[in-house]
């Protein structure tokens, strides 16, 4: 299986999917990552202050540490401005993520849904571009498949502000035990230099989630069926 995640920023992957990824990887899955900026903008304590280049390199390092970790095969970063992608035209993202379809024939692509989990609009930009590139790449039969959300379990969708959208719908629950502790690996490599990420890995070791959620945009999924795993037959 060959799986593209497309995101807007470093630790979007750790915040995300990376359990279910390393998971897979380790079944022998090859997995290609596209990023969209150095997340140069991010929040840091680092004193004193990286200015935004410093930090766009130290996050870029730290998503190639985070990358291995969790078993990616290569990794592309475009070099969009952190906190710019909705200026972006849609359709140059777009045809940005079809080259990387047409490079790496993915059968499954992994990006936001609609609510970009925290509603960044980066995050938003990434889940319409992503989204249409599907579509396209799907009509010209480039070979893909599947298409999938992040999600949030529902119970956390309500404090979230996610009811009623795919991001705290999940359709897809998927086994992570062995896995889950990479995720955490992951978040505290971005946690050197990010704050965020370094709460997250602290909450996961509070209050494990052996249970990672996504959501199946595509093929359809029956309302209430729930998947265990990444299926696209
Ligand atoms: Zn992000």
């Amino acid at each position: 299986m060959r799986i593209l995640v497309v995101y807007a920023h470093p630790d979007d992957e750790s915040f995300g999917p990376a359990a279910v990824l390393a998971k897979y990887a380790r079944e022998g899955a090859k997995i290609f990552g596209l990023i969209a900026t150095r997340g140069e903008h991010g929040s840091t304590d680092l004193q004193p202050r990286p200015t935004p280049r410093e930090l766009g390199q130290l996050r870029e390092q730290d998503l190639r540490a985070a990358a291995a970790i969790i078993g990616f095969t290569h990794l592309d970063i475009l070099n969009y401005t952190d906190g710019t992608l909705e200026t972006v035209p849609t359709n140059e993202l777009m045809e940005q993520i079809l080259d990387a379809i047409r490079r790496y024939h993915p059968e499954v692509i992994i990006t936001f849904g609609p609510g970009g989990i925290t509603r960044h609009p980066d995050h938003l930009a990434i889940h319409r571009a992503v989204t249409a590139a599907f579509t396209r790449a799907l009509a010209e039969g480039l070979g893909v498949c599947a298409l999938y959300y992040d999600a949030v379990p529902p119970e956390r969708a309500r404090e979230m502000g996610l009811e009623g959208l795919p991001d705290g719908q999940p359709n897809t629950f998927i086994d992570v035990t062995e896995t889950y502790p990479v995720k955490i690996a992951a978040l505290r490599v971005h946690g050197r230099h990010i704050v965020d990420a370094r709460e997250m890995a602290d909450r996961l070791e509070r209050e494990p989630q052996t249970v990672a959620t996504l959501y199946r945009a595509w093929p359809k999924v029956k309302p209430g069926e729930r998947l265990t795993g990444i299926h696209f037959s």
